[in-house]
């Protein structure tokens, strides 16, 4: 059929939607929000919970495919959906990517490196003295969690078992604090047939636990590093049998060994750059690979930088609300400004980004360091 489906109507899904439409397919959305970025995009709105069964059986009439922008939808509802229509990607693979915990056990069942850790189930387990090996670290919700968010940094046993109290006693993974070098990300997409293409890696800057800003191609970023994220990244979409586009976050150490992070079964925020400076988006491939199109090997035109334009940016310095000087920004080449449309500027929440591409990566980052003084921003 023509018609698509989308479970969540965040920034991605309107992306996706927007994606989607040039391709010729009308979008459905089943978001609860009735303001939700993408729900102003497509053509219908389902508004409902994640798990209502009316509002899912519209959706599966409605769309002969569908895909998801948020992964923290019910289990038993994707399930349904794998049964019902062309589900992409599928209820196993997603319900992996909803647990840190099963994350990383098949990180290492795949042989993929990840930090040390543990999982903290029980008041017990958050009691054990043999933690302490994992000290000084960080205790994090084991679902539910994004932009830092569900995350205590612990340096003593008695901070631990006080922080998975904090944390409401739900399963918790207490990772060991690594001393980054660096991170990076690989955004590919996997279709039905097996057929896996990747973007090169993104090096990604981090700031307060939300992603700062992304570099295509990154300054620190050696091949050898970057072939190792590739390899990686396709282990783990063909460990999972994965269809859809699938993002890994990776840290390089101090000692340059490379460890897997955690991933995200759908476009991702690092991937951004590539709806300006790729000939294809990741969105593009998403819809591709939802659809069975052909997946070919997307090719990236321009060097980007993407800076994430966050709620913060819409207050001035005593608290009133304000637009950011977008005149400013845009009078600077290569500026591709998205806004996603969200009402309430809040800080640390998502309202946009901005891509600067150009021919060359140092060109694309004095061309964001000026954007950054435009905007306020501490240059990275
Ligand atoms: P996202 O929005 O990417 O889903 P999240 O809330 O799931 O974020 P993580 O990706 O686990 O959080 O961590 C956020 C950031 O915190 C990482 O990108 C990294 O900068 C830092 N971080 C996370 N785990 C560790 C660790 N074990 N050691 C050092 N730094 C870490
Ligand atoms: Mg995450
Ligand atoms: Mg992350």
């Amino acid at each position: 059929g023509s018609s698509l489906g989308v479970l969540g109507g965040g920034q991605l899904g309107r992306m996706f939607a927007q994606a989607a439409q040039e391709a010729g397919y009308q979008v459905h959305v089943l978001e609860p929000d009735a303001h939700a970025p993408a729900a102003q995009v497509t053509a219908t709105h389902l508004r409902a919970a994640y798990d209502d069964t009316d509002a899912l059986h519209a959706l599966a009439r409605a769309a002969a495919a569908v895909t998801l922008e948020f992964e923290n939808v019910p289990a038993s509802a994707l399930e349904w959906l794998d049964a019902h229509v062309q589900l992409a990607p599928h209820a196993p693979a997603v319900a992996v990517c909803q647990d840190r915990a099963a994350e990383k056990a098949l990180f290492t069942r795949l042989g993929v490196p990840c930090a040390p850790h543990a999982v903290i189930a029980c008041e017990q387990d958050a009691r054990d003295p043999r933690q302490a090996s994992l000290l000084p670290g960080i205790l994090k919700t084991a679902r539910m969690g994004y932009d830092g968010k569900g995350q205590v940094g612990v340096r003593t046993l008695a901070e631990l078992a006080e922080a998975w109290n904090a944390l409401g006693g739900v399963t918790c993974v207490l990772e060991q604090r690594l001393v980054l070098r660096l991170e990076l990300s690989v955004v590919l997409a996997r279709g039905r047939d097996g057929r896996i293409v990747h973007y090169p890696p993104q090096q990604n800057l981090h700031r307060g636990g939300i992603l700062f800003a992304s570099f295509a191609p990154g300054a620190e970023l050696d091949e050898a590093t970057v072939c190792r994220a590739i390899d990686a990244a396709h282990a783990i979409a063909q460990g999972l049998e994965y269809v859809g586009v699938l993002c890994v976050e990776f840290f390089v150490l101090g000692d340059g060994s490379l460890v897997a992070n955690e991933m995200a079964p759908r476009p991702h925020n690092s991937g951004h750059h590539t709806i300006d400076s790729c000939d294809q988006s990741q969105f593009d491939l998403q819809v591709r690979a939802l659809v069975g199109a052909p997946l070919i090997e997307p090719r990236q035109h321009s060097a980007a930088v993407m800076l994430n334009l966050l709620g913060e940016l819409w207050f001035d310095a005593g608290g009133r609300l304000r637009e950011p000087d977008w005149q400013a920004v845009l009078a600077l080449p290569g500026a591709h400004l998205h806004l996603y449309g969200k009402r309430e500027p809040r800080p640390g929440r998502k309202m946009g980004h901005l891509t600067f591409t150009a021919q060359q990566a140092d060109e694309a980052r004095a061309r964001a360091l000026r954007a950054c003084a435009a905007l306020g921003l501490a240059p990275f």
